[in-house]
């Protein structure tokens, strides 16, 4: 839907919704089976592209949490823990090869319902889903060996809490690991993204899974505090606000429950002039307008050495104008809708408190669809690290652009915010790299890219980002007891 800035114009290249198949409504995933509570409230999931209503999942309450917890209580203690590594790895294989099998489905599935670009749940969330899954499955018989204790031990069952915006592969980063080391789970899926975990559900059953292994619960978050307050948890591992991860955090207090927790950001994109402005530029714009900027560790913030800012703006701008906004489901499309009304709305906001405090706004020229939920790509310039929108997470396609002169300037404007998940650095100097990549408070440093993902390598933020690893030998340790226990 972008205005085209030259060349040919695109031809639409839909990808067909005929290979998914949902449900008009859906139970809640206990003991390896749907099961249909009678009395629990039901909830509609739209497309956020056109808000048409997809189906109608379960809002689970206490009963329910509790049934589920239970099941995963006893496939712990009766079958999952008492299996050997080889054994269980094997499970987690079949569903490493089932995602992979049923790409496209999923793919579309989760297009449909997250607003997505299918170019990218086809081509990141469901290839790194499945790279989880083969990941963590190689461990499953090999954890002795992991350093982590001599014959480490599983926790129990593991209550996970996930997000909207990449609803299957933050579902993969918290099964895979949980299952390879022994742990049973009941996962909560967000309220506006549940399909593609309850099509995990089924895969399950067609892994052939021991029922009880994995739960899937849906609902809000009254569902989700449910979960992570049940008696009968070992750990709660959750993903999403910093607002909601304090909130349990409180409530777990004082419990020998464990608790890892993936919260918010506001990374430094942080560009010196001697770096490769074109490359940078590809750079910030996948780091911020990814999935509709709906990334934890999205390059919100653009540090730009101030003798090469208008040079890079101009180059910026330009290639804005090219990215195509519109249909998730065309494979044409660099930036879909935004997932929710409510989302929207907070993009809206925090947009308009940067006009309000002075910062000049430019978003590229697109023409937006009628129905669904959209926000062009947006920059902010002129802005100053004590306006909202250079410090509140904004969770949408909208870039800050600040300033740097020296070095020790771009680590402290950096590091100038509560967060730490990620930053990026961009210059030609190896020795430069090294220097600012020791003295950035983020947990995870690029550099000369920005959102690299890779199952062996541990994520996981400082300060209000949150605690924990997922991935690699450290997200291991977090779903076994400690060595000395
Ligand atoms: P959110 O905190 O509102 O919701 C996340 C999940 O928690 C949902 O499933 C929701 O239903 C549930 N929830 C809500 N209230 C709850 C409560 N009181 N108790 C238990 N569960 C509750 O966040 P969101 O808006 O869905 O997701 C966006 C946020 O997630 C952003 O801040 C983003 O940075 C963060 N995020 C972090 C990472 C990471 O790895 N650090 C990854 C993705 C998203």
């Amino acid at each position: 839907m972008t205005d085209e800035p030259s060349g040919f114009p695109y031809a639409p290249a839909p990808e067909s919704t005929a290979i998914v198949n949902i449900s008009s409504s859906y139970g809640i995933f206990i003991d390896g089976a749907f099961v249909e509570p009678a009395d629990a409230p039901r909830f509609k999931t739209i497309n956020p592209a056109t808000e048409e209503v997809l189906s109608e999942v379960c809002q689970a309450g206490a009963p329910e949490v509790a049934a589920a917890v239970a099941a995963a209580r006893r496939a712990h203690d009766e079958v999952w823990s008492a299996m050997s590594g080889a054994e269980r790895g094997k499970y987690v294989y079949r569903l490493a090869r089932l995602l992979q099998e049923r790409a496209r489905e999923l793919a579309v599935l989760e297009s449909m319902d997250n607003g997505k670009p299918i170019r990218e749940s086809r081509d990141v969330d469901l290839p790194l889903a499945a790279a989880h899954f083969f990941y963590h499955a190689g461990w499953a018989d090999k954890l002795d060996h992991a350093g982590l204790g001599r014959d480490p031990r599983s926790l129990g069952v593991a209550a996970q809490i996930i997000p909207w915006n990449f609803p299957l592969l933050m579902l993969a980063w918290k099964v895979a690991p949980a299952l390879a080391t022994g742990n049973t789970v009941v996962l909560k899926p967000a309220e506006t993204t549940p399909l593609t975990a309850l099509a995990f559900a089924e895969l399950c059953q067609q892994a052939d899974l021991p029922p009880g292994v994995v739960n899937i619960v849906t609902g809000d978050g009254r569902t989700g505090q449910l979960l992570a307050e049940c008696e009968g948890v070992d750990k709660v591992a959750f993903t999403g606000s910093t607002e909601v991860g304090k909130q349990i955090q409180r409530s777990l207090a004082g419990t020998r429950r464990r608790l890892t927790l993936e919260l918010g950001g506001k990374a430094a994109n942080i560009i010196f002039d001697d770096a490769p402005l074109d490359e940078a530029v590809e750079g910030i714009v996948n780091g911020i307008y990814f999935n509709q900027g709906h990334v934890c560790c999205a390059g919100s913030r653009l540090l730009v050495q101030e003798s090469i800012v208008e040079d890079l703006l101009v180059r910026l701008r330009r290639r804005l104008q090219t990215l195509r906004v519109g249909d998730p489901l065309d494979k044409n499309t660099d930036v879909g809708a935004i997932n929710s009304a409510a989302q929207l709305e907070r993009i809206v906001a925090l947009a308009e408190s940067g006009d309000a405090e002075g910062a000049q706004r430019w978003s590229a020229p697109c023409t937006l669809p009628d129905r669904g939920f959209w926000f062009p790509p947006t920059i902010f310039t002129s802005v100053s690290t004590a306006h909202r929108i250079a410090r509140e997470e904004i969770f949408g396609p909208v870039l800050s652009v600040l300033t740097f002169r020296t070095p020790d300037e771009a680590v402290e404007k950096a590091n100038n915010t509560p967060y730490g998940l990620s930053a990026g650095i961009w210059t030609e100097k190896g020795s430069r790299i090294l220097w600012m990549a020791s003295r950035l408070r983020a947990g995870v440093v690029w550099a000369n890219t920005f959102n690299q993902f890779d199952p062996a390598s541990p994520f996981g933020g400082y300060g209000e980002s949150g605690f924990g690893r997922e991935g690699g030998r450290a997200g291991l340790a977090a779903y076994l007891q400690e060595a000395s226990s």
